[in-house]
């Protein structure tokens, strides 16, 4: 039989050991709760992906109350696919992980051009044409507040949604 265990004890020393650490990778931390995966969606990763990845839902986060981990092994994103997470969770840190250690942190940022993610509003936009077939291409107009402009109809937009 094992020894009772005190439940309370070690608790903030075991918070980050939920989930292992990885050895190579990318770590993307701070992910607003609920977003991890359409985090892994939108970096096309999924059950076909040759190596393990680890999600975290719901982790307590001293800053944001709540956060979702996804920890990645096996390859380094680029700065290209993980800024593309910005437009889920703007507060997201990716973190590069070799050897165990980490050898790169940064936060995401809104990428200058999206190709073929978002949805253009304007309904006669020729994106939104049926007899077109043509992807959406979005820049970034202003950050604070965000905003974008549709390269088709060079409209200006703040709230857009995934095509
Ligand atoms: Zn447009």
């Amino acid at each position: 039989m094992n020894a009772p265990v005190n439940k309370g004890e070690n608790k903030v020393e075991h918070k980050e050991e939920k989930i292992r650490k990885i050895k190579n990778g990318t770590v993307i931390d701070h992910i607003e709760g609920g977003k991890a995966f359409s985090v892994l969606k939108i970096l096309n990763i999924d059950e076909n992906y040759e190596s393990i990845v680890s999600v975290v839902i719901n982790a307590e986060s001293e800053t944001y109350g709540k956060k979702d981990i996804v920890k990645i092994e096996g390859r380094t994103l680029t700065k290209d696919e993980t800024n593309k997470i910005s437009l889920l969770s703007a507060r997201a840190t990716v973190n590069v992980i070799a050897d165990s250690k980490v050898t790169e942190k940064y936060k995401v940022e809104v990428p200058y051009e999206i190709n073929n993610l978002l949805k253009c509003p304007n309904p006669e936009c020729i994106t939104n044409s049926e007899l077109e077939n043509i992807e959406t291409k979005m820049f970034r107009f202003s950050k604070k507040p965000l905003k974008f402009r549709c390269h088709y109809c060079e409209r200006v937009f703040s709230e857009l949604e995934f095509k």
